[in-house]
């Protein structure tokens, strides 16, 4: 049905032949991702070789290729086994051919999705953060849902980047290569049966660039790469980084990304209903529509708003700064063909400036994308006026509430977020199917009658499970930086899976304000050692050219790793895990019991993490700002005000304290009063209450029915004047 699928077909069998019989239904598995929103399914790939399955990321392409054949023959002896791989293919098949819901959109014509990054699952490394997993999220539901989609990225060799600390809590950098080959991707091939080609002019060169395919449940992710030894150095290394620390690299990425995008689904024979832009980095597709709309002769001072009509634009950047420019020669260097071809240089330049004529304002993506757009959206209520408010100046004479930017808050997939103790028992309670109505307040309203103490227990179990795994790697972290033997063996024996445990885990910007919780490095670790200690985890990268970022990773690691003087005592109840990536979300969302984000307002646009810590029965403690102001309700998790205060040192001293505040007077008595069985009975009910008020509201179920109803929906076309 999309191009591709006889690529795919060739390397599915290509794999099943290399399988013992039995197990050939995981080399389908294995090529679709579609199995990491099962819940079984990855435990399934380990059955078959544990050690590998670790090794490689939990790749299943990589696992499966790389076991000796004794080792599968070994796993397809076991019955057991066997019924469980036909059982998740039996599955799986059934989600993949089941006949989707009538829709608005027509499969002929899907929504091309487009994104410099996509978190899907860790063993696919294209995305570095929030940005990404969103779109990967999107994905998923959209297949969930049936909607037609297709999407379009980068196929980065060495992704983003992985962190290291030195002893002193440093971050330190460094880039594993992929090998496409071992993959869940495949090369698209042409008509001619050979690898397809487009091309992209980038600075003096003809760019070539292959396209790739990852299957994410029903939705084809098309993928470029110009790592190809027809393209000299500089143009192989084009999708070498994810967000390269070139600025011109990253300009050739971004015309990469919009134009090459555009061309790719055109030369597969793609034709798209609506482009959705997600955050502005594709937005040079604009004009390469406008060419093809051009070429098929639409008369010259309508095309722009024929372009209009078929792109959607979502901003996910609330502070101006945070919108990257670019001045004149830059841009000219690396894009001046590409210029040509958008009807030169000073319309070029222009449309990529709030103030078209203002020839001194820099060039950038995001004013081109919302004026390519007949859509703009914001990603929570409050980030829609924060962003009507810093784009009004490119709506000259219209108050900053008629400035045409709407939201659509964030969600997440549930399927993904959700882990298994708290599957398992909505499975049971809420009814099967309740995961495709997560959007019905109705689907959530018998989380009321489940007993406390299966509640107590799901947490429970989320809890030890996440330090069971934490302690492991949290020592071999120590380990590997040759920190005291003491303190590494800290880890093993302090960690424990009953306390109250406190996560904060995000990416490492100064305006997230990480630092708060370790300004007050008595009161944090008074906390850690009182008669109801709590335990304290945390990580996060840092940009690579960010130093003052840096400098807060390492104030966390420090409070996190007791000192030599005080770890005896303190136990090392503490701990910065390296590398946050979403393995290691997935533990920390889950697991902990109480989530805290403390942004500088109104800086967050919405923050997913939270979210995904409400779906596992964690409670949030955070600054109203983004998704929370619309969550929060006086009982579903706790609240810093979320005012503006332009003095931030009073700011940030006032948040520290009401911070503290609500740990000491409140979250930390709440979760260790208990009854005569041992349950914390207010905090289940606060649980409860979470469930059923955020269950609803901010699931990607949710929020891609918003992007189907009011976002892709095309009004006819007004009469031309
Ligand atoms: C969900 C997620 C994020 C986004 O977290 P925020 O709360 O929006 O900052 C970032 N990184 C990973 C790996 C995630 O899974």
């Amino acid at each position: 049905m999309y191009p591709g699928d006889a690529d795919l077909l060739r390397a599915v069998n290509l794999l099943a032949e290399q399988l013992p019989a039995p197990l050939q239904p995981l080399a389908r598995l294995a090529y679709n991702y579609r199995w990491c929103w099962e819940p079984d399914a990855s435990s399934v790939f380990e059955e078959v070789n544990p050690n590998r399955w670790r090794v490689v990321g939990q790749n299943p392409v990589a696992m499966l290729a790389g076991t000796l054949r004794s080792t599968l023959e070994w796993a397809a002896t076991s019955p057991k086994l066997v019924e469980r791989v036909r059982d998740l293919a039996g599955r799986v098949d059934a989600d993949l051919t089941r006949e989707p819901m009538m829709r608005s959109l027509q499969p002929e014509h899907p929504v091309a999705f487009f994104c410099s990054e996509f978190g899907v699952h860790s063993s696919l490394p294209l995305y570095s953060g929030g940005l990404g997993v969103l779109a990967g999220d999107i994905l998923k539901e959209a297949s969930d849902m049936g909607l037609p989609m297709v999407a379009v990225g980068l196929l980065y060799q060495y992704g983003y980047f992985h962190q290291r600390t030195d002893p002193s809590g440093y971050q330190q950098e460094y880039w594993i290569e992929s090998d496409p080959k071992r993959l869940p991707v495949v090369a698209v091939s042409g008509s001619d049966g050979r690898p397809l080609r487009v091309t992209v002019p980038v600075h003096d060169l003809e760019l070539q660039v292959q396209v790739w395919r990852a299957d994410i449940g029903r939705v084809p992710l098309y993928l470029l790469d110009t790592n190809l030894a027809e393209n000299p150095p500089m143009g192989r290394w084009v999708t070498a980084r994810l967000y390269d620390g070139s600025r011109a690299i990253r300009l050739a990425q971004y015309a990469l990304l919009g134009l090459g995008g555009v061309r790719a689904l055109r030369a597969m024979g793609v034709e798209p209903s609506v482009y959705h832009l997600n955050e502005g980095h594709p937005a040079l597709g604009a004009f390469e529509v406008e060419r093809l709309i051009r070429a098929e002769g639409g008369s010259s001072d309508d095309v722009w708003d024929e372009v209009r009509q078929r792109f959607v634009f979502t901003t996910h950047t609330p502070v101006y700064a945070g919108n990257e420019t670019y001045h004149r020669d830059e841009i000219m260097q690396m894009l001046g063909a590409v210029a040509q071809l958008a009807g030169g240089e000073e319309r070029f330049l222009a449309l990529g400036r709030s103030n078209p004529d203002d020839a001194n304002e820099p060039s950038g993506l995001t004013p081109l994308a919302i004026r390519a757009a007949r859509s703009v959206n914001a990603v929570s209520a409050r980030h829609g006026g924060v962003a009507r408010a810093m784009w009004q100046q490119m709506f000259p004479g219209r108050a900053v509430e008629d400035v045409p930017i709407t939201h659509v808050t964030n969600g997440v997939h549930v399927a993904t977020w959700m882990q298994r103790p708290m599957r398992e028992l909505l499975d049971r309670h809420l009814g099967a199917g309740w995961l495709a109505h997560a959007d019905d307040p109705l689907t959530w309203a018998g989380v009321e009658q489940i007993p406390d103490d299966e509640i107590w227990a799901a947490r429970t179990a989320l809890r030890h499970h996440m330090i069971d795994e934490l302690r492991g790697r949290i020592t071999f972290d120590r380990l590997r930086r040759a920190d005291p033997i003491e303190l590494a063996l800290a880890a093993e024996r302090a960690l424990d899976g009953d306390l109250l445990t406190i996560g904060y885990a995000r990416r490492i910007a100064s305006y997230k304000r990480l630092h708060l919780i370790y300004g007050d490095p008595v009161r944090a670790r008074a906390m850690m050692e009182s008669e109801h200690p709590v335990q304290l985890l945390t990580a996060g990268k840092a940009h690579p050219m960010d130093d003052g970022a840096k400098r807060i990773v390492q104030a966390m690691f420090q409070i996190a790793t007791p000192r030599p003087s005080s770890y005896r005592r303190l136990g090392g109840r503490g701990a910065f895990i390296e590398d946050y990536d979403m393995a290691l979300a997935s533990l920390l969302v889950s697991g902990c019991d109480v989530w805290i984000n403390i942004p500088r307002p109104p800086q967050e646009a919405s923050g997913t993490s939270g979210m995904k810590v409400a779906y596992n029965g964690g409670l949030n403690l955070s600054v109203l700002d983004g998704w929370w102001c619309e969550a929060y309700d006086g009982r579903n998790g706790w609240a810093i005000d979320g005012d503006v205060d332009p003095d931030e040192a009073s700011q940030d001293a006032r948040h520290a304290g009401s911070l503290f505040e609500l740990l000491e007077q409140q979250v930390i008595p709440t979760f260790n009063e208990r009854d005569e069985r041992g349950i914390p009975t207010r905090w289940v009910q606060m649980v409860k209450h979470s469930l059923m008020t955020i269950g609803p509201r901010f699931s990607a179920t949710r929020m891609v029915r918003e992007y189907e109803t009011r976002i892709y929906p095309q009004e006819p076309l007004s009469p031309r004047s």
